[in-house]
């Protein structure tokens, strides 16, 4: 999600006239974008800030100025104190509220004074990037989505996957989270306004929408009628579109898989077989102290029925371990869930406290060193599951949807006629094209094409590949 942001930040203050570059150095303007979920998000933030120090004083050593604004979490959980601490800081602007930047920087140019918004408007956020792509016709679809920004249609290179915010915020409170103080209470966008976005972007060569939200499944938004809808209603209304090929969503809570998104997973052919499902710990006790208002034996029922409409489910998830209080048995609890369900790539994190929240209070805290080895030992188990669940895929024939060009495209030396002799008179050196892809089941999956015309060819489209081969964390094929 603060991917999402940073791209459309950038797309914000490029629609005003800026130019991305790559360094702070004689930069016009400094965004950090900041997440409150990085541990220590607050203490990297003022270094950053003091590294960004020089590049500042040199600007107006030579008579201009920079700019420096601090978005995200951290900027709406600490609003005001980051103008005390840090005298960089031109401009604060809150995760709901940055679209109004250029309005900011403005401001803050013409009045020299320093600018602060962090209000909760979603709902207009939405509508200023909805203009802007209006506005810019065939260009506009990066201000709707934007899985990568460097392939983005501003760009002119076409995407075929993109990103679609269909809800935000979070209602649920998890004692070890920040989200919902910082995003604020959920909130979910109209049916009729993600369906015109999906619409825009395959009409720009998009055929996967990635719907995105906070608790993606909690989504309620109103439907023509004015009746709330569910992410299965959604998904169904999206995949009615010719154009969009796949659909996927992301992240969910296990208490909002509902029966009706569960079926969706077995009848719509166009959503993935694949659900990122964070459990957090297999323990019941840490369960109740994260409130996390499910147990394992409710998400083990969640599992059988998704496997029960769809065998073929790739399934991941995110842990936490040195919760405050937990036990070797607890961890181990998560170990025997592990085990016994199998995921296909996770996310695994040890507990840090966030201040603010409840658990950051608790007296029993986990050592470090205890910490430490649950994380290595889990995420051991969890590569193993990974490599195995990919060692399947050898010999399988699987629809791929090209991407982009993997970055390990090289040069390579051939013959004229394209047979490989080194050294050879008629020797002559061609660029080895690999291009990126992804599986039905989100995995990496590489394979060689013979020049950039054929590659071309393949972007955005989808392919029949068979797995040659199986690395740890991608697929090597060969096109069908
Ligand atoms: N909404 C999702 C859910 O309910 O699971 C998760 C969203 S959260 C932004 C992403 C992940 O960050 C969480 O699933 C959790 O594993 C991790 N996380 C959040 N706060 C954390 C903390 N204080 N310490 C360690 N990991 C944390
Ligand atoms: Fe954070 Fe997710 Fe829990 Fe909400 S449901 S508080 S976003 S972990």
């Amino acid at each position: 999600m603060n991917v999402y942001d940073s791209d459309r930040m950038q797309d914000l203050m490029e629609n005003v006239g800026y130019e991305t570059i790559d360094t702070p150095e004689g930069a016009d303007m400094v965004i950090i974008n900041t997440c409150h979920i990085r541990e220590k998000a607050s203490e990297k933030l003022f270094s950053d800030l003091g590294r960004i120090r020089p590049h500042k004083n040199k600007k107006e050593e030579d008579g201009s100025q920079m700019i420096v604004a601090v978005a995200g979490c951290v900027a709406q959980a600490e609003g005001e104190e980051i103008f005390k601490r840090s005298k960089v800081v031109d401009i604060i602007v809150g995760p709901e509220s940055y679209q109004t930047l250029p309005d900011l920087v403005g401001k803050a140019i013409r009045e020299k004074k320093k600018q602060i918004n962090l209000d909760f408007v979603p709902d207009n956020k939405f509508d200023v990037f909805r203009e802007l792509a209006a506005n810019v016709g065939d260009a506009g679809s990066s201000y709707l989505g934007g899985s990568s920004r460097r392939v983005s249609a501003t760009k002119g290179v076409q995407k075929s996957s993109d990103f679609v915010t269909v809800q935000e915020g979070c209602d649920k409170f998890c004692t070890f989270c920040v989200v919902p103080y910082t995003r604020g209470a959920e909130y979910s966008r109209e049916v009729s306004k993600i369906v015109d976005d999906a619409k825009r972007l395959v009409d720009q060569g998009v055929s996967e929408i990635y719907f995105l939200g906070q608790n993606v499944n909690a989504y309620h938004g109103l439907d023509s009628t004015g009746a709330p809808s569910s992410l299965a209603k959604l998904i169904e209304e999206v995949a009615k579109i010719d154009a969009v090929k796949r659909i996927r969503y992301t992240t969910s809570h296990p208490r909002d898989m509902s029966d009706d998104l569960l079926a969706a997973h077995r009848d719509i052919e166009k959503l993935m077989p694949f659900l990122h499902l964070p459990i957090q710990s297999g323990s019941n006790s840490v369960l109740k102290g994260m409130n996390r208002k499910h147990t394992r034996q409710d998400y083990f029922k969640i599992i059988e029925k998704l496997r029960a409409a769809r065998p073929d489910m790739g399934l991941s998830s995110d842990f936490i371990v040195g919760f405050p209080g937990e036990t070797d048995k607890d961890f181990e609890d998560t170990m025997d869930l592990v085990r016994k369900i199998g995921f296909t790539q996770c996310y695994s994190f040890k507990y840090s406290p966030r201040p603010g929240t409840p658990a950051a209070d608790a007296k029993i805290q986990v050592e470090e060193s205890v910490k430490d080895a649950r994380l290595a030992e889990l995420q051991k188990l969890l590569t193993e599951q990974q490599i195995e669940f990919n060692k399947k895929a050898e010999g399988q024939v699987m629809p791929v949807l090209f991407e982009r060009e993997a970055p390990k495209s090289k040069k390579r030396t051939t013959t004229q006629n394209g047979r490989f002799r080194q050294g050879g008179e008629d020797e002559v050196t061609t660029r080895s094209i690999q291009l990126w892809g992804k599986s039905p089941y989100l995995q990496s999956v590489i394979v060689d094409v013979e020049s950039e015309e054929e590659a071309a060819n393949y972007f955005g489209k989808i392919a029949e590949v068979k797995i040659l081969k199986s690395r740890p964390s991608s697929l090597v094929g060969t096109i069908n």
